[in-house]
Parts: structure tokens; C-alpha cells; sequence
């Protein structure tokens, strides 16, 4: 089942064209990861799924409903995260998301949720004394707040430590495979690599590349890298596909074993000692730096 369907999306402000006519389906129970460049137009279009902006063009169906007229039926079966958060400085963790329960149609266990974000220890301290990664984790906790059949996550992770981070993306694995859909927005491609199952690559307002991650992942090349010593030889001719910088060599190839093999001959054949070089697997960096540089 598609709980989020989005055709010929368009959102301006002003004349200024942020969302400028995408497509993107979120089938039910995947983790679906909305990546893009600075300014691309991520939040703007969750903003639209969310219901708190109307398009200037296209269609936007949360489970078959319409955001914008549907939104107080949409809010109880969905959990969001903003980008910035709407806490009350005053308040204590726990009395924020008492507050926050007494709000909600879906009920929760608040210890068992201040465990999950690890502010069970700070439950008394108000929020503005919070650090920021803190404060941020509040902010997951009441978007999953009631386990809700969808999430909306903005930048969940930005300005966590990495053990939060880890611990956080282990809580969104659990929610998908309980059952919950997710879409979320990251700059951390090694965060969208290891856990999407789905993304889209947003540049300029448009959707440049998008599908299963393991599809997105296959049309990236690898990447063979190495410290070359001063005064090399003529390098192989498949190397017109690479470029050195400085001392070091980059090739980005489809036929990464043909072409590892090649420089590792080229290499012996004139006694050239390469001991950092290195293949790996095409990542979702290399597609993302291939959309902002050449789109
Ligand atoms: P980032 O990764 O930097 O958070 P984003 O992909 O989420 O970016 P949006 O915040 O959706 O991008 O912004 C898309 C474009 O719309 C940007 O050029 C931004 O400057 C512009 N924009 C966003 N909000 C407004 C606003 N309220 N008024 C005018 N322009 C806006």
C-alpha cells in the first residue's frame, strides 16, 4: 500500500519556484530517505505532505487523504519531526511530554520513551537547560510519541553525538519493522546508505535521481584510490578515466576488478610501490556529488 503519493508537486514562495514539479511514492513500512543539496526544497516539500503548506500545483495524498483538509485526521495517525522545535523552554522533559501525551489520541509509556532517548536522568531539568542534542532527542520522542503508523523527520539526527545517532536510526529501524513508515530527510549519506530502503536525491526544487536504494547504488561507479610516489611512469591508459590530485590518484570505474587489476600490473611491472591503494564500492556520496555538480 502507498501511504504517501505526491504527482507534479509544485510549492512557490513568491515567484521563486522551491518545488518545482516531483514525484515521490512511500510505500508502507519502508524507511524512505529525501536527500538533496542545501536549499533543495526537502522541507519545504515535508512540509507539504505534513499539511502546513498548500501546493501551487499537483496532488498529495497521505493515506488517500488530502493533508491540508484532512489534517486533524492525519495528525492522530501521524508523528513529525520539524526541522527547528516548538519546546517550551520552561517546562521539564517529563512535564513536556505529559503535556504532550494529554495532547496526543495515541497513548505511550513516557519512562520507557525517556529510556529510548536516554533523558530518563534528566527528566526534572527544564528544557532550556537541555543541550542542543538533547533538546533534539525530546523533539524524536514526541514525534514517535504513541508508536504512529507514519513518522515525518526532519534532519532527525543533525547535531546528535554519534552514539545518539546510532541509537536514535536503531529506534526508527525498530518503528519500520514494527510496521511504521518513514520518510526523513538527512545530510548524513552514510546514515541514508546503511538504513533507507528507498531515497530521492533532490536538486533545484527538482527530484534528479530516485529509487530503491540498492538500484540508486548500482549506478554508481567505485572508486580505486592510491598515494603515487613522485616521478611515476606513464600511467595505464585506462587512467584517462581518473584524475591525480596532487600525489593522488582517483579512478572512478564500472569494471573496478579489470581496472585494480591493470594498476596493480602497471605498478609491478615498474616497481612502483603503492601501499595505500584502495577499491571500494560505489556510495550514495558519489551519486549525490555527481547531482550537485552536473545537474
Ligand atoms: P536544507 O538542506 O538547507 O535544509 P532544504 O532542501 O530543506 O534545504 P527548503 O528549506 O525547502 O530546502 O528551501 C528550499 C528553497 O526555498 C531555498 O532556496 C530556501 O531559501 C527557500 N525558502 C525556504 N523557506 C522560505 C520562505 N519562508 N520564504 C522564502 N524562501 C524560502
Amino acid at each position: 500500500m502507498n501511504v504517501i503519493e505526491v504527482s507534479g508537486l509544485r510549492y512557490r514562495y513568491g515567484s521563486f519556484a522551491a518545488v518545482d514539479g516531483i514525484d515521490l511514492t512511500v510505500r508502507e513500512g519502508e524507511i524512505f530517505a529525501l536527500l538533496g543539496t542545501n536549499g533543495a526544497g526537502k522541507t519545504t516539500t515535508l512540509e507539504v505532505v505534513e499539511g502546513f503548506r498548500s501546493p501551487a500545483g499537483g496532488r498529495v495524498r497521505v493515506f488517500g487523504l488530502d493533508p491540508v483538509t484532512d489534517r486533524t485526521r492525519l495528525s492522530a495517525r501521524t508523528g513529525v519531526m520539524l526541522q527547528s522545535s516548538g519546546l517550551v523552554g520552561e517546562l521539564t522533559v517529563a512535564e513536556t511530554l505529559d503535556l504532550w501525551g494529554g495532547l496526543r489520541s495515541r497513548t505511550d509509556d513516557p519512562e520507557a520513551l525517556l529510556s529510548t532517548v536516554e533523558l530518563l536522568g534528566r527528566r526534572d531539568v527544564a528544557v532550556d537547560k537541555l543541550s542542543g542534542g538533547e533538546q533534539r532527542r525530546l523533539d524524536f520522542a514526541l514525534a514517535v510519541w504513541g508508536r504512529p503508523p507514519l513518522l515525518i523527520l526532519d534532519e532527525p539526527t543533525t547535531g546528535l553525538d554519534p552514539e545518539s545517532r546510532q541509537r536514535l536510526w536503531q529506534t526508527v529501524r525498530a518503528l519500520r519493522d514494527s510496521g511504521s513508515t518513514i520518510l526523513l530527510t538527512t545530510h548524513y549519506l552514510d546514515e541514508a546508505q546503511s538504513l533507507a530502503d528507498h531515497v530521492a536525491i533532490m536538486h533545484q526544487g527538482r527530484i534528479q535521481v530516485a529509487g530503491p536504494l540498492s538500484d540508486v547504488l548500482a549506478g554508481a561507479p567505485s572508486r580505486i584510490t592510491a598515494s603515487l610516489p613522485f616521478d611515476v611512469p606513464a600511467l595505464p591508459a585506462f587512467l584517462g578515466r581518473s584524475t591525480v590530485d596532487g600525489q593522488t590518484l582517483v579512478v572512478e570505474t564500472r569494471q573496478v576488478q579489470e581496472d585494480l587489476y591493470a594498476l596493480l600490473r602497471w605498478a609491478d611491472r615498474y616497481g612502483v610501490r603503492l601501499p595505500d591503494v584502495a577499491a571500494s564500492q560505489g556510495s550514495l556520496e558519489e551519486v549525490f556529488l555527481a547531482v550537485s555538480k552536473g545537474a
